[in-house]
């Protein structure tokens, strides 16, 4: 059965490809498309056939946040059955390496992540019509008026609570986020999971702030024209914007000894003021995607604790997956674009 798959062949080589998923093995489950995000990490691949040391040297399949509808499962299949909507945890680590027994399976050394470049064959991801999974990484969604859209903000969504986790204890702290897009908005729902007394975003663009204060921020201000406001008052920042310059907010809006988790990917060469974290003595922590958070992600979008509706922008069939991939880039028209099916 060949279906169609959204492939990039390096930067801005966006075709649509048949591709024949994999047979099932005992233990898979053939899913249909529901809604797939395009992430961050994708638009880098699609404009620079690249996201920091990862490469693609091959046809990629992108995409990570997705979920889906059973077709069909494997004989020794348990978990779902056909018809079923699921999320889909995108990490499979191998369980076996010294950080997979250590408790850091985002870390692992033979890590297979969906839709990623970082090992060679690539790791195939999930923008395509029909594509086969391991059980293993499926959670069943029962509740009817959970859309599919929803569901696939589950991966996004377990990003923020694992760089919320990274931030260490967070409640009645002052925090701040940089970037306002769906990774900084994720990380303001889970700073306030998380207990914070006061949350800030800080961008530079007004339709991000305004949506940090849709799903809670306590206030969004520029971080171009407004920086003076931030300074020497914040207990930990999360910088999910991924630039120089929100580096920079982060390192002068934190206190002495405060903390600082970079979430989003840099560019691969900037100045640091490294003095400065250590006459300051700030802790500079990354956070890698998610370690063990999926399933509380999950948790909380099916039982509507935390409301992602706003985050989803648009959504557009796979058949249009280049003009969707255009209108994620556009930062004053998107915030979530997700791939749904085609009409059949
Ligand atoms: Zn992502
Ligand atoms: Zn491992």
């Amino acid at each position: 059965m060949t279906t169609l798959a959204c492939t990039l062949h390096g930067a801005l080589d966006l075709r649509l490809t048949p591709t024949e998923p994999r047979a099932l093995g005992p233990h898979d489950v053939r899913l249909r498309l529901g809604a797939g995000g395009i992430c961050g990490s994708d638009l880098h691949y699609y404009q620079h056939g690249r996201v920091g040391a990862f490469v693609i040297r091959e046809p990629l399949v992108p995409g990570h946040e997705a979920s889906g509808v059973v077709d069909a499962i494997g004989g020794a299949v348990t978990r779902v059955k056909a018809g079923d909507r699921v999320a889909i945890d995108p990490s499979h680590p191998c369980g076996q390496c010294d950080y997979c027994r250590g408790g850091r399976m985002n870390l692992c050394r033979k890590m297979f992540f969906l839709g990623s470049a970082s090992i060679f064959p690539h790791a195939q991801g999930l923008f395509a019509q029909s594509f086969v999974m391991p059980e293993r990484q499926l959670t069943p969604v029962t509740e009817p008026e959970i859309t599919l859209g929803e569901i696939a903000c589950a991966e996004p969504l377990s990003v923020g609570l694992h760089a919320v986790q990274r931030g260490g204890s967070l409640l009645g702290k002052r925090v701040l986020v940089t970037g306002g897009g769906t990774i900084g908005c994720m990380c303001v729902i889970a700073a306030r999971l998380a207990g914070a007394a006061e949350v800030v975003v800080a961008d530079i663009a007004e339709r991000p702030l305004a949506m940090a204060r849709t799903v809670g921020a306590d206030s969004a201000v520029r971080s171009d024209t407004d920086a003076a406001t931030l300074a020497d008052r914040f207990d930990i920042a999360l910088e999910a914007a991924g630039a120089a310059a929100a580096l920079g907010t982060c390192l002068a809006a934190v206190q002495r000894g405060g903390r600082i988790v970079q979430v989003g990917t840099l560019p691969a060469e900037l100045p640091f003021p490294a003095n400065s974290v250590m006459a300051r003595e700030l802790d500079y922590a990354g956070a890698f995607r998610a370690n063990g958070e999926f399933d509380l992600a999950v948790q909380a979008i099916r039982s509507r604790r935390v409301d992602v509706r706003p985050l989803i922008s648009a959504q557009l069939p796979l058949s249009r997956a280049q003009e969707a991939f255009e209108l994620a880039l556009d930062r004053s028209r998107s915030t979530k674009v997700q791939l749904v099916a085609d009409e059949a």
